[in-house]
């Protein structure tokens, strides 16, 4: 059984979250699902990058067509539905500062990057789906 984890964030993705969301669109701080967190990091699963998913709108009933869209279930602030995404950035872990243990070298985040969202998912297996 794995664990969802909804991971903290670093102060520059605390600052990018709040410009975004003060324009009215939704950011989502991408939620993992994973087995091992001893075998890693306990807020990143091992990573060593958080990632925020920024959206232009949402939540919408079908994933939109011709664009990248991410599914969030809901929570006090926003609905449930399929949401819009602009663009999806990797952070730096606050936790284990970019790390993973495994390999002990630091990881840059990547920008931009739903490919590597969908990479991610099939390693440790994402809450949330990402089409095109
Ligand atoms: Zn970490």
């Amino acid at each position: 059984m794995g664990s969802i984890i909804s991971p903290y964030l670093p102060k520059d993705a605390e600052r990018a979250v709040r410009e975004w969301t003060a324009g009215g669109k939704p950011a989502f701080v991408k939620a993992m699902e994973h087995s091992f967190t001893e075998a890693g990091c306990p807020n990143c699963g091992g990573g060593g990058i958080v990632y925020v998913v920024f959206c232009d709108k949402g939540p919408i009933l079908s994933p939109p067509a011709g664009k990248v869209g991410t599914w969030f279930d809901g929570d006090g602030r926003y609905g449930r539905g399929w949401y819009v995404v602009s663009r999806t950035d990797g952070y730096t872990c606050p936790e284990c500062k970019g790390i993973p243990r495994h390999t002990g070298r630091y990881v840059l985040p990547p920008k931009d990057v739903p490919e590597s969202i969908t990479q991610l998912a099939k390693l440790f297996g994402k809450k949330e789906q990402l089409r095109r």
